[in-house]
């Protein structure tokens, strides 16, 4: 099967020419047309098998966590996904992988609105790129380097659930509804859109461990954050697996939960009752993470969950 037939069958659909996709797959180029007003926010990540994702994984999976992880990015500068582009390559035309993958990403991505206008395939070790574009209203954006000592810090939903997750598939237990939360992450994307416009400035969504995220917004700010241990939102698996005697590490350090990290005044989020955000810590003047345990006492850090670093 030639090269072109393949685009036509499995990535030519996926979008609807409208006002603001002039043309899509099919030409040299795509010709898009921004709302006026708008700032472009633009993202790209590359998955490559073997070490962000297993070869075997299913493919579904790929293509969801794929464009997910993406979508995050735009969540945590506040931005409306609008318009993707695709680089696949794989070593040989798998029909049935190809048929999984698309199936994997295309709810997500009708979902969130985004249009597929262009891309790439071609043949090699198998890797996947995608670049995102969402428009922003100007000064609405939330930067890493926009944190202040008197903010308050923030995160949404739960933090460690991934974590927990890949450590029980690894010890070869059944982490059950768990696994969603590491195969399946929900990309943030309305709640950054109501931070941002709430004036929130600056954001950053948790890929990496909350310690290491937070961590980014401390350097680019020029500033410190102290973090209570004891008020870090946890799910009822996470919260058993505490009671037990588990190791908090993975609620820290864990990464690929996909929540928000942000910081402000607590006036500009008051009224966002309805979001599940909880205040775990201050930003102050200085440099470096703290975490403080119900004692007040500092807990030494741990570097990125090395479990996970691979
Ligand atoms: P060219 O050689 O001019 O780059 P291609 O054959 O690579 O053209 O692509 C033809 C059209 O198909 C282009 O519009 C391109 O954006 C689109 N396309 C190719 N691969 C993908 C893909 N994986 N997803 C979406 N669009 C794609
Ligand atoms: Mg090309």
């Amino acid at each position: 099967m030639a090269e072109f037939e393949l685009i036509q069958d499995y990535f030519s659909g996926l979008s609807q020419p409208d006002s603001q996709v002039v043309l899509g797959v099919g030409d040299d180029c795509a010709l898009l047309q921004p709302p006026a007003g708008k700032r472009l926010a633009m993202t790209m990540d590359t998955l490559i098998a073997g070490r962000h994702f297993l070869s075997d994984e299913h493919p579904s999976g790929i293509g969801y966590k794929s464009l997910a992880v993406n979508l995050s990015d735009l969540a945590a500068m506040g931005a409306q996904p609008a318009w993707a582009l695709l680089s696949i390559s794989f070593p040989q035309i798998d029909h049935s992988w190809l048929e999984a993958f698309v199936s994997g990403f295309v709810t997500l991505m009708r979902e969130q609105g985004v249009q597929l206008v262009g891309g790439d395939t071609c043949q090699g070790a198998l890797s996947i790129t995608w670049q995102l574009t969402g428009f922003i209203e100007p000064g609405q954006e939330m930067r890493r380097s926009a944190a202040r000592p008197g903010d308050a810090i923030y995160v949404t939903g739960t933090l460690g659930d991934a974590a927990l997750a890949l450590e029980m598939k690894r010890a070869g237990q059944d982490p059950g509804e768990l696994e969603q939360r590491l195969t399946r992450p929900v990309p943030r994307v309305e709640e950054g859109r109501r931070l941002g416009a709430a004036g929130v400035r600056s954001c950053i969504d948790i890929s990496d461990g909350l310690v290491a995220d937070l961590g980014h917004i401390c350097k680019q700010s020029g500033c410190a954050a102290r973090v209570h241990l004891n008020r870090l939102p946890v799910s009822p698996w996470v919260r058993q697996y505490l009671q037990e005697g588990g190791d908090f590490r993975p609620v820290v350090a864990g990464g690929d939960d996909y929540e928000l990290c942000f910081t402000a005044s607590p006036d500009s989020v008051a009224h966002l009752q309805d979001m599940p955000v909880t205040r775990i810590g201050e930003i102050l003047p200085g440099e470096g993470v703290e975490l403080l345990d119900g004692s007040g006492n500092a807990l030494p850090l741990p570097p990125a969950w090395e479990h996970f670093a691979s």
